[in-house]
This record gives C-alpha cells, structure tokens and sequence, in this order.
C-alpha cells in the first residue's frame, strides 16, 4: 500500500496491516506542515474523506490517536460482520477498513498515528493550526473533524496518586521496548495487549508476573496457551487479581499490592508496571474549540457539513444534525458533500461540475486507472 504514516515512537508489538513508508514531504524539525486539509479522525469516516477529495484532485492528512487506521471499526469490533455496507452483503469490520486503505491508496494520504490533536486555531489569514501530542504541527487549508466518539484513551489503574508514576514507573504504552530489560514487571491485563507484551517482554525481563482479575482471557487463544506453558515451566507468575495499592519507599515505587478473588493480597515487588485495560474513547480537547456542539457533537449544516466555523468541518458520528444517524454510510454520504464543499472553501473561484468516476478522465487519471 502507498499511503505514507507517520507513527509517533509508541510502537505496538502487533504487525500492523499497514505498512508503508514514502515520500513524507521534507519539513525541519518545528517546522508546521502546509496542506490544504488535515483530517482529524482516520475511522471509516475520515478515511473515505480522503477518497472523496481525492477525486477531486485535493490532498490530505490524517492524524490518529490510535495506533492504526479504522476508528471504531478496528479498535472494538474488528472481527464482527457488518451487513449495512451498500453492495456488500456483508463485511468484516478490519476487512472494511483494509478495504477502504485500498480504496484510497492512488491518493497517497499521510498517516500522523499514536497522536491526539491536542491543538486547534484559526489564524489571522484564515487557515488553521493543528498540533499533536507528539509536537507535530500543520497549517491547513481546511480542517474535517471525523473523530467519532472521541480519541481512545487507556482505562487507567484506578488508584489514587497514580498520575504521578505515569511514564516512569506505571506505562499505559509500550514506547521503549528496551527500557524493560532487566527489570521486574507486573502486567496488568487479559487482552492481545497484555498478552502480546507477556510473551515478548518475558525472554528479556528479570521477572515477570502477569495479573488478570479473572480466568477467561479476551486474548488470542494461541497466545493464551504459549503464556500457560511459560507458566507451568516455572518461568513467569499469573494471579487472578486486582490492583489494590501501590508499595512506596519514602514515595519510590517498589510494587504493588493486589487483592485476589478469594479477598487475599499479595505483595508483588516490581520496578515496572505495565497496565493494559483497553481503550476508551473521549471527546477531550475538540469540546474546547468553541465549535458549537449539542450534547457533546457538532453542530453541521446538511448542505457542506461545516460547523459553526468557516473551514471546519464534520463527518461521521462526531457531528449532528436534524435526523443524524450514526451509521458508516451516513458518514460517506456526508463526506462525499463535505468535500464539494471544501474544493469550494479552497478555491472559491474553481466551476465545480459533477463528474462519474466510470467516464471520467481527470478521475481516472486520479484513479490511476486507464482511461
Ligand atoms: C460494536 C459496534 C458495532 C457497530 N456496527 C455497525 C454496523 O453494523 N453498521 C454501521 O453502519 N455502524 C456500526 N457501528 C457504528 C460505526 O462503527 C460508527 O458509526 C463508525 O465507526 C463511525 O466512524 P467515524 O469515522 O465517524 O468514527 P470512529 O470510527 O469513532 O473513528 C474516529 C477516530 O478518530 C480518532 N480521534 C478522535 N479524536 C481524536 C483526536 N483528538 N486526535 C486524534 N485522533 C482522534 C479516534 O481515535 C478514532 O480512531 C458499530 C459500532 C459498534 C461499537
């Protein structure tokens, strides 16, 4: 695939469906990033965004707090079958998004993953800054909000002063694959994550005790079974427990009590803990940009699907209207319109005409397909 990602250092140990790697336009470091839009939100919205300004002949860059592309779609169902795609009877959820990558692939979009925009305003000249959590920055013509129902966060440990061992001692992520070498590690977790990490952090760790509150495990079965040998060889601890408090030394941290289903606890000395309770998805920082919402959406028009904001615009579950039904093929219908209204936005002076893809020529060519 030639979409071009940019991934922040926050490497999942999971190959990834997308790969790829080209032609990221050369900006020093600092540097904002021109384009003519950034698409916040690469969920199944913002990815057929990109296809719909793409025939158009317009160029984007989508960002994602998430790891890979897919929103909703790859991150709580992949695996389930979705029946409402026109013209496809039925369709995995990871296989809709792997679907639409191909779909947009003549388009070359550039992939910002494992960053949250954290960042929004207009400037004086009329386009907008956008910036990440990672420090990248963009001056964008337009801006489409298809962040859904909001940037997937950790569930965090629930115990109170935790905040303050975040990246240090206590990691929602896997940045630094490295730094956990030699260490004792707990693992909190029964998903893909938990496991995945078990598996490749158990060879180099110093110790390692895997904690899940119970016996069922969300992980794949495979991984599930290799975790159970290594246990039964002697070579890793799991316990079916809860985190209950943290062991601290005049405020170091030195490990973590848990409190077992039978109500017993346990002391569990560790350098480093890793807790991986899933995502869950917040609204954040886009309900502070002084668009206008209404129970927690934005507010579009049903004609560009702009907000209350010139240049700024919403597709997907994130927006609202009179009769919004927060379906994927409500989402492409308003990104369809969305982007008429954006070229319009861009370049005011520019006819626009309805042209079909099957006849086409300036499509095609887009297309890459011959005419
Ligand atoms: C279990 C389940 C089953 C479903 N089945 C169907 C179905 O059969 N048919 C159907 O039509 N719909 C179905 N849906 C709904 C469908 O998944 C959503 O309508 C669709 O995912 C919305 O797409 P989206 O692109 O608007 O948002 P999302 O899929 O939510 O993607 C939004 C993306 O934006 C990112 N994001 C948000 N804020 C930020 C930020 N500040 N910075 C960076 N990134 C950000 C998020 O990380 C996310 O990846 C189902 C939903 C669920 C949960």
């Amino acid at each position: 695939m030639r979409a071009r990602v940019r991934r922040s250092t926050m490497a999942a140990p999971i190959a990834l469906e997308v790969t790829v790697l080209s032609e990221i336009p050369a900006t020093a470091p600092g540097q904002a990033i021109a384009t003519e839009v950034v698409i916040i939100g690469a969920g199944p919205c913002g990815l057929f965004q990109v296809f719909e300004l793409g025939l158009l002949g317009i160029g984007a860059h989508l960002i994602d707090s998430l790891q890979h592309p897919g929103g909703q779609c790859a991150e709580l169902y992949p695996q389930k079958p979705i029946y409402d795609i026109p013209a496809l009877p039925v369709c995995g959820a990871q296989e809709l998004v792997d679907r639409l990558l191909k779909q947009i692939e003549p388009f070359h979009p550039t992939f910002h993953l494992g960053q949250e925009v954290v960042e929004f305003k207009r400037q004086e000249n009329g386009r907008f800054h956008v910036g990440t959590s990672t420090g990248t920055t963009f001056d964008a013509g337009t801006v489409v909000i298809a962040a859904g129902v909001g940037s997937f966060q950790p569930r965090r440990i629930g115990i109170e002063g935790s905040e303050a061992f975040e990246g240090s001692k206590l990691h929602y992520r896997v940045k630094n694959s490295s730094s956990f070498h030699g260490q004792h590690l707990v693992v909190f977790g029964g998903g893909d994550s938990a496991l995945d990490w078990t598996l490749e952090l158990l060879p180099k760790a110093r110790s390692l005790t895997l904690v899940h509150r119970r016996p069922e495990y969300r992980a794949a079965p495979a991984s599930v079974a290799k975790m159970q040998d290594h246990v039964a060889a002697g070579r890793m601890k799991v316990y079916e427990a809860l985190p209950h408090s943290f062991i601290l030394d005049n405020g170091a941290l030195r490990g973590i009590n848990i409190k077992a289903r039978d109500g017993a606890t346990h002391a569990l000395a560790a350098d480093q803990l890793l807790v991986f309770f899933g995502l869950h998805p917040k609204v954040g920082a886009i309900a502070a940009w002084g668009l206008e919402l209404l129970f927690k959406a934005l507010k579009v028009d049903t004609e560009k699907f702009q907000t209350s904001l010139a240049g700024v615009f919403a597709v997907g579950d994130i927006n609202t209207y009179p009769g919004k039904k927060k379906l994927i093929l409500s989402g492409f219908h308003e990104a369809a319109l969305a982007a008429f209204a954006i070229q319009h936005h861009l370049y005011p002076q520019k006819k626009q005409f309805l042209q079909y893809t099957t006849t086409s020529p300036i499509m095609h060519q887009r297309l890459g397909v011959p005419d």
